[in-house]
């Protein structure tokens, strides 16, 4: 085909390409993008600091609990801190925006706080992160009864956790 039959047949079909940065482009629904992070699910297991491949996620304790923080820059999107989050607190979006200014790096974070709280027994400062029904299948209690250990500290809540348990059991035999 000569080169002007080929030019105008491009003229008149239009561009095949799209026009991305001017309009939209395609996003594959699967793409592991920006990660993003739900302060209300975490545990603070840290199980997704452990397993990141880029070295992006750290825990900082601040007066007010603790906090969560994740560099974009860092990232490489491999979706290990999503698939081992047992609380689905982490999420691979589609969205792969993530082109900034040197001077924008720093801003590039995901971060959440994960408050602290006072606990109902004794009253001390605690991170109120409680096991949940879903991490404590075998407990023989209701998920709300297991839910009401998230107002007590770690120490109290074993206590706590030890008297529903027996309670349940003693129902049980009963
Ligand atoms: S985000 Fe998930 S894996 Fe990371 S500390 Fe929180 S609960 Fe654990
Ligand atoms: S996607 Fe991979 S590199 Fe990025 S924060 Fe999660 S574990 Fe780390």
């Amino acid at each position: 085909m000569s080169f002007l039959k080929v030019l105008m047949r491009n003229l008149v079909s239009g561009p095949s390409t799209d026009p991305f940065p001017f309009g939209d482009t395609f996003t594959p629904e699967a793409l592991r993008g920006r990660v993003s992070f739900d302060a209300t699910r975490c545990t603070t297991c840290r199980a997704c600091e452990q397993v990141c491949a880029g070295d992006a996620i750290r825990f900082d304790n601040v007066p007010e609990g603790k906090r969560f923080l994740l560099w974009h820059d860092t990232c490489t999107f491999c979706g290990l801190c999503a698939f081992y989050c047992p609380q689905g607190a982490l999420t691979m979006t589609t969205d792969w925006h993530l082109a900034h200014a040197q001077s924008d790096k720093y801003l590039m974070v995901e971060d959440g706080l994960i408050p602290s709280a006072e606990c109902a027994d004794c009253g001390s400062k605690y991170v109120a992160v409680a096991p949940t029904a879903k991490l404590f299948p075998r407990y023989d209690a209701s998920p709300e009864e297991i839910e009401s250990l998230r107002k007590f500290c770690p120490r109290c809540r074993r206590k706590q956790a030890a008297a529903l348990v027996a309670a349940a059991t003693a129902k049980k035999i009963a």
